[in-house]
């Protein structure tokens, strides 16, 4: 184990200005807290954090990664809390701390196998400093490497496939070259030991019979580049378990017949002195043609830069050869934790990058030191984003400022459609909520269910907008077109007409629309009225109307039983019902007030027109009126029954599946029928409109508006 000295002169030798005291009293803390607790390998608890943070110290992390590395479980394993950790260390390390903690108890949520790309960002998103995740990673370097003590098979099968498809590729991305191929053998070893050992032993035998092959390359290369003046280092390995395996099933080709094994390293001190000992070693060996790739001038998008060439090196074997200098060395060994210790030149973005990468660039450029780089290091990547699980731990990834209702849609539409209500992290919760990273959510749904129209004024997803608005459209277009067919069907009775949607099917095509019902939707939403689609439909009637209007009426009443011919403005039906009329008058009821039998009237007289009749409070008849020209009338004491009159009612009501139709049943309930109906205002939530119904009298009107009033979804109902 490492001692406390060990780490401190470790930290010491690259960064002098350490906080010795800060890391003395981090390492006496974490002994305490996590006391007697032991691994799994039967060494104490405390021993990994130690090593986490050794490992941090390779990477030369600054003095706070230190401190937090041997801090990094006591929140989550001990009885130590983030108030402590705060009150004892400040509030930066705790942040660190509580960073990690996070990121550990999303590891245990998640069986996240099939979502690794969206755990993998979730990790990052998680990260709020660049820290955080370099910690996180040193401490799955140290779990990865006492795996084998761990002695539940599916445990060690679990962590080491979470290594493989979230942090290798992490590790991977962020540059860290030497991170990922540990990690990634030692995540191979386990998740296929038999191919894992064949290699491996292959590997043994020819290591024992090629040390010296290694050692000899080396020192024949070397002297290659110092004939021409270059000073380097040259190192010489095997390649990696994994790496061979990964070209066996690649190339398709069993181990005997891979050439190259063995790889080399030259290191030189500069750019130029790159290109000239590649001119020199390639004209020394034999190239291996296509094997040649420049990543000086063209970095990788981690931002790895190296020459890579294939030659039939000394002794005639086939090698694998890059040369460097010692800061692309570094980055490629260290990736995103080396960028901070280098200031200089040469990392220029080329527009390549992983915009976080190029971001963290940004930031190195311009901070002064180290400590002022990782601290602007904010991870910016995926910060639009929020990823939540589903109670099984799948991963969906949504928009920051999701809901639940965005969440119910991106599992699946049908489920979206059917949601009543959610829980988050196991608490019920408003469907507005904004959900945060991590969150559980369970989709509460119910059988025949519909989407709310409120819900679109929410929801930040696309898929879900879509798929409220088309649901609310289709919904108010079956209401629409039951609406304006029912219009239809009475106007023909009106007129005396066959109603024939054969004859309507017709006239839907004068009007384009593709199918009748879009037609019935016209009319029920106002865009054609009824008279005019039936003038289309029945263009002999307005002949015959002109001819005689007679015959129009004796159509008319065939239809009696079900209502009475009514126009407003027909004075021969209506003038009997009202006494103080001179006969024979020309006789119109006001649009403005609809009066209706009961109301107290009153009569405008308007030269060439006739009477007017209005409501006695109406307030079109103003004072301006010459009082000579009104007259008071009143309404019969016996009316006839049968006769309709027009009121007019202004509603206003919650937007709701099967609104309109339950209006509609409420006003046929009481043996009256929509003549007209006009939309004033209309919301996702709220519909105003204009309703003119056919009535006896006031009462009868009234008890329309009274039941009306009792439906929970009107808000507003008044006779105008
Ligand atoms: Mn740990």
């Amino acid at each position: 184990m490492t001692r406390q000295f060990e780490l401190v002169e470790r930290l010491k030798a690259y960064d002098p200005t350490a906080d010795e005291g800060l890391l003395n009293r981090a390492y006496v803390f974490s002994m305490k807290v996590h006391g007697s607790q032991l691994r799994a390998s039967g060494d104490p608890y405390f021993s990994h954090p130690i090593e986490v943070a050794g490992i941090l110290t390779d990477m030369r992390m600054d003095c706070y990664s230190i401190v937090t590395a041997l801090l990094h479980d006591t929140v989550e394993d001990t009885a130590a809390t983030l108030e402590e950790i705060q009150s004892l260390f400040g509030p930066e390390i705790a942040r660190l701390v509580d960073g990690v903690t996070k990121l550990t108890r999303l590891e245990l949520q998640s069986e996240a196998t099939k979502q690794a790309e969206n755990f993998r960002k979730l990790v990052v998103a998680m990260s709020s400093d660049i820290r955080v995740l370099l910690i996180k990673l040193a401490d799955r370097l140290h779990n990865m490497r006492t795996l084998h003590f761990i002695d539940d098979n599916t445990k060690r099968r679990r962590i080491a496939r979470e290594t493989m498809e979230i942090y290798v590729p992490l590790a991977e991305r962020m540059g860290m070259q030497k991170l990922n191929d540990e990690l990634e053998d030692l995540a191979f070893a386990e998740l296929n030991p038999e191919m894992h050992e064949s290699i491996k032993s292959r590997l043994r035998f020819l290591y024992q019979s090629s040390e010296n092959t290694i050692e000899t390359i080396i020192n024949d290369l070397k002297r290659v580049a110092e004939e021409v003046g270059l000073e380097c280092s040259v190192s010489g390995r095997l390649k990696s378990a994994y790496s061979i395996w990964c070209k066996m099933q690649n190339k398709n080709v069993t181990f005997e017949q891979l050439a190259d094994i063995m790889a080399f390293r030259l290191v030189v001190n500069s750019v130029s002195e790159c290109y000239q000992a590649l001119g020199v070693i390639h004209s020394h060996y034999h190239v291996i043609p296509g094997r040649f790739k420049d990543y000086i001038s063209t970095p990788k998008v981690n931002n790895y830069q190296s020459l890579h060439t294939g030659l039939i090196g000394p002794l005639n074997h086939r090698i694998e050869m890059q040369i460097r200098t010692k800061e692309m060395h570094q980055i490629a060994e260290l990736g995103v934790a080396a960028h901070w210790q280098y200031k200089k030149g040469n990392l220029s973005p080329d527009g390549k990058q992983y915009t976080w990468l190029r971001g963290l660039l940004e930031i190195l450029e311009q901070a002064s030191g180290p400590e002022e780089f990782l601290e602007h290091t904010k991870l910016e990547m995926f910060q639009d984003q929020v990823f939540c699980f589903t109670p099984k731990g799948e991963l969906i990834s949504l928009p920051k400022g999701a809901t639940p209702i965005d969440f119910a849609y991106a599992i699946h539409s049908d489920v979206g459609d059917r949601t009543v209500g959610a829980k988050i992290n196991g608490r019920q919760m408003p469907l507005r909520t904004h959900l945060q990273n991590g969150d559980q959510v369970e989709i509460i749904t119910v059988k025949n269910q519909c989407p709310s129209p409120t819900w679109e004024r929410f929801v930040v997803t696309g898929k879900a907008r879509a798929r409220i608005r088309k649901f609310i459209r289709n919904q108010q277009r079956d209401q629409f077109s039951e609406l304006g067919k029912s219009l239809l069907h009475k106007a023909c009775i009106k007129e005396g007409l066959v109603y024939s949607e054969k004859v309507l099917a017709a006239v839907a095509q004068h009007f384009q629309y593709n199918l009748i019902d879009d037609l019935f939707a016209a009319v029920g939403e106002g865009i054609h009225t009824a008279k005019e689609v039936i003038t289309i439909a029945f263009p002999e009637r307005n002949k015959k109307e002109s001819v005689s209007e007679k015959s129009v009426i004796e159509e008319t009443n065939v239809e009696k039983s079900l209502i009475k011919p009514n126009k407003n403005n027909d004075p021969r039906k209506t003038a009997v019902s009202i006494k103080g009329l001179i006969p024979g008058m020309a006789l119109h009821y006001a649009g403005c007030c609809h009066p209706l039998p009961g109301d107290n009237i009153i009569g405008v007289v308007t030269t060439g027109k006739g009477v007017t009749i209005h409501t006695s409070d109406c307030e079109g008849v103003t004072s301006t009126i010459d009082p000579e020209r009104m007259l008071d009338l009143s309404w019969h004491d016996e009316m006839d029954e049968e006769i309709r009159h027009v009121g007019r009612l202004k509603l206003n009501f919650i937007n709701k599946t099967g609104s309109l139709a339950s209006l509609t049943t409420i006003i046929s309930k009481h043996q009256s029928n929509i003549v007209n109906l006009k939309i004033i205002n209309r919301t996702a939530e709220f519909w105003d409109l204009f309703i003119d119904v056919e009535v006896k009298d006031v009462e009868h009107l009234q008890n329309i508006k009274a039941a009306l009033r009792s439906l929970p979804i009107i808000t507003f109902v008044e006779r105008i």
